[in-house]
């Protein structure tokens, strides 16, 4: 199992759902007939609203207004740290930050998974309610709000609390049905709406958990899901996902799984390099890039960092010569 993906995301394998072939994409279909007719390096070029040109997408997890003081920087200090160093790698196009609303997943700092397991059964606190809700961060909303009317980043969501109430702690929807999921998104939508900042309809597990549940829910609000990873997959076209998420779709290409549009990671910020891009968008894929706001959190190892991942990012980008774009390009 990769070490490059965040602890928290890669531990807990989330069920196994079979891509729903009947019902694909509009632009899966079209890839597919010109693959048939040779076309390759045309093959997005033949929806021209939305698919001009090869792309990729860079999206970070974990936001949310916590900053070093307060325990690990994970976007807190606009002028600092992860968000200065996200908001300098947009002269190369727009980063997508996956945004949690009200933060409350707070690891307990154990040496194993069997007392980790244990403790979270005693005592399952979090951060108190509240503490990480955007709409009590005016200032930080504001700084936000004005990059993403520049163009700089664009807002997904990645969950309501990024904390679950079974385990595993982390994989706040796994264990939820679809009225929950629905609750949640709802609420998520809520804050953003307070807060005054826009939010694509993409949606980003956290710690990867995915049930029955959260897909139907997602299909109800009209969301894409970013929901499988793909890092180590090899290159080529029949590649499936296998690390975490929704393991047995397609690593290269958008399609839709029970109706919700997947658009699948196949990098990681800090070990993939400008090669692989280019390959994936030469065969008619997107290039899809993960990372953590945090390399650490409160003493769990997340790994996939961008500080840690920066050397790497802004080499990729400047040799990929590959658009940036939005993932709300991709699902319209
Ligand atoms: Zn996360």
């Amino acid at each position: 199992m990769s070490a490059l993906i965040c602890a928290a995301d890669v531990r807990y394998k989330s069920i196994r759902i079979s891509p729903d072939v009947s019902d694909p994409h509009p632009i899966f279909k079209v890839r597919s007939f010109m693959h048939k007719a040779t076309c390759r390096s045309l093959i997005y070029s033949v929806d021209a609203s939305r698919m001009s040109e090869r792309m990729m997408l860079i999206g970070i997890d974990d936001i949310h207004p916590e900053r070093a003081i307060d325990g690990t920087d994970c976007g807190g200090d606009p002028d600092k740290g992860v968000l200065k160093y996200l908001d300098s790698l947009t002269e190369f196009g727009t980063i997508t930050l996956f945004v949690t609303p009200n933060w409350r997943y707070l690891p307990l700092s154990l040496p194993s998974k069997g007392l980790m397991r244990l403790g979270f059964r005693l005592q399952n606190k979090g951060w108190p309610e509240d503490k990480w809700r955007l709409d009590m961060h005016p200032e930080w909303c504001s700084w936000l709000r004005e990059k993403v009317k520049e163009g700089r980043f664009e807002l997904g969501l990645h969950g309501l609390y990024h904390a679950s109430n079974s385990w595993p702690p982390a994989a706040e929807f796994k264990a939820l049905d679809e009225n929950e999921s629905l609750h949640r998104i709802e609420e998520a939508e809520r804050i953003f709406s307070r807060a005054r900042l826009p939010l694509s309809r993409v949606f980003r597990p956290p710690g990867w958990g995915i049930g029955e549940g959260l897909l139907k829910a997602l299909l109800k609000r009209n969301y894409a899901i970013s929901g499988s990873v793909g890092i180590l997959s090899p290159l080529a076209e029949a590649s499936i996902c296998k690390e975490a998420g929704l393991t047995g779709a397609k690593a290269f290409y958008p399609e839709r799984i029970r109706g919700v549009l997947n658009i699948p990671v196949n990098c990681s910020i800090r070990t993939s390099h400008e090669d692989r891009v280019r390959e994936i968008v030469g065969m008619g894929g997107i290039a899809v890039l993960h990372g953590h706001a945090e390399n650490d959190y409160h003493g769990e190892r997340i790994g996939n960092g961008v500080i840690t991942a920066y050397q790497n990012l802004h080499s990729l980008l400047a040799k990929a010569k590959v658009r940036t774009s939005r993932f709300d390009e991709v699902s319209g």
